[in-house]
């Protein structure tokens, strides 16, 4: 599949755009999905914050939330909004004034959550502000905080029809205004009720949504539960914006939505996609470990490649043909192959390094400079070599299978 090619045919939307000038994201309307997350620290501590949304935008995130509870927090963001690299979108609470107080400190949209501020004159008065100043408004309906009315009316259930009907009577306080500028989430821990809430609400608004899985949860469990929440709807062209909610560190959450939406061909490789194989009884090097340390050493370096970890020479190369670099191990070296050609062998403790070394090469030279800088017949052969001596010292069945069966057969 062709990087960057987006083969989910998405619902139209309409476009919003959340900030202003280089910073300004677009969400809906064909734009690229993006990648949300939100800080964790106080957003009174400016320079914490701050540091922590460097990292985040490092990291792959293109718009960030702060939490905007007192007034404390509104005057560290009129310090942060102009300092970040990427636009702010201001969380709001039970008060409807922090909503206005943080309009007033410069941030480029707000979250609203419907079960929170309830009275229609306080939510037209934030809508009204909105509009004069062209911020947009996402209502972020989520079903642990359902508006009590509308739990009781819909059986004293977090259904999705009551999750969809909060939004849509949120949006028609903004609507009595003339107040348009509106993505939507509705967000639960369930799974199955989130899909089903975001496939209802897409057939009823063509306003762009932002997915999530709400409170998934620590890495694992929380990264399944929000990829299966997220990469369903993705893949039936519902959402424009994505955020993985983890308890975790919120670098973990960008990263993961950036990861997403990369390994499913909807935005542009910017990082390593490293591939490693499973290892079995043919192995020559630790592969978790080396594949571990290969992850690490790339990072969140700006490396838009494949790369690949593979356990042996005998079958690593041809397994990992497609990889735009690869390392495979033999005889205690490693085999270097550029787009399945052999390329180099480097000593065994030496793979990792000399993985970085070339990718890094290659992405400033691309893949012809690289083969032209190697002789490539010469590690063909010691390839050849080294796979031949393997056979020769493990056959053709390298998991001993045969003989396990004959143990089998004879007990
Ligand atoms: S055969 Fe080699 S490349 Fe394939 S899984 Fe086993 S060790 Fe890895």
């Amino acid at each position: 599949m062709e990087l960057g090619v987006n083969r989910y045919p998405r619902r139209d939307t309409r476009q919003i755009v959340v900030g202003e000038g280089p910073k300004a994201v677009p969400v809906g309307g064909g734009a690229p999905i993006s990648v949300q997350s939100m800080t964790i620290t106080k957003t009174a501590d400016v320079d914490g914050t701050l540091a922590q949304i460097y990292s985040l935008a490092a990291a792959g995130c293109d718009i960030v939330r702060c939490t905007s509870n007192t007034t404390e927090a509104a005057e560290g963001l009129a310090q942060i909004v102009p300092r970040s690299p990427i636009p702010i979108v201001a969380d709001i609470h039970n008060n409807y004034k922090r909503a206005l107080e943080a309009l007033e400190a410069g941030v480029a949209c707000l979250r609203l959550n419907p079960g929170n501020i309830r009275k229609p004159e306080h939510i037209k008065a934030v809508a009204e502000e909105c509009r004069d100043r062209n911020v947009p408004i996402r209502i972020g309906v989520n079903g642990g905080s359902l508006d009590p009315e509308l739990y009781e009316k819909h059986g004293g259930k977090v259904t999705p029809e009551a999750m969809v009907e909060s939004a849509l009577s949120e949006l028609a306080y903004f609507e009595e205004v003339g107040f348009d500028l509106v993505k939507i989430s509705v967000k639960a821990s369930s799974v199955p009720l989130m899909i089903e809430a975001y496939r209802q609400l897409a057939d009823v608004t063509d306003h762009p949504l932002h997915l999530g899985v709400t409170e998934a949860g620590p890495p694992p469990a929380g990264l399944l539960k929000a990829t299966a929440g997220i990469a369903t709807l993705l893949a039936e062209g519902i959402g424009d914006t994505i955020r993985y909610s983890l308890t975790a560190d919120p670098i973990e959450e960008a990263r993961a939505g950036r990861q997403l939406l990369e390994a499913m061909g909807l935005r542009e490789r910017k990082g390593v996609d490293l591939i490693a194989c499973p290892s079995c009884g043919r192995a020559e090097v630790d592969v978790i470990k080396v594949a571990a340390e290969a992850q690490e050493a790339f990072g969140d370096r700006e490396l838009p490649l494949q790369v690949a970890v593979m356990g042996c020479v005998v079958n690593g190369p041809g397994e990992a043909r497609d990889a735009d670099i690869g390392i495979a191990a033999g005889n205690k070296r490693g085999h270097l192959f550029i787009k399945g050609e052999n390329a180099a062998v480097v000593p065994e403790d030496e793979m990792v390094s000399q993985l970085v070394e070339w990718a890094e090469f290659i992405t400033e030279h691309g893949v012809d400079a690289a083969l032209a800088r190697v002789d490539r017949k010469k590690a063909a052969r010691e390839a050849e070599k080294d796979r031949q001596a393997l056979l020769e010292a493990q056959g053709d069945d390298a998991n001993n299978a045969e003989v396990i069966i004959d143990r089998i057969r004879g007990k």
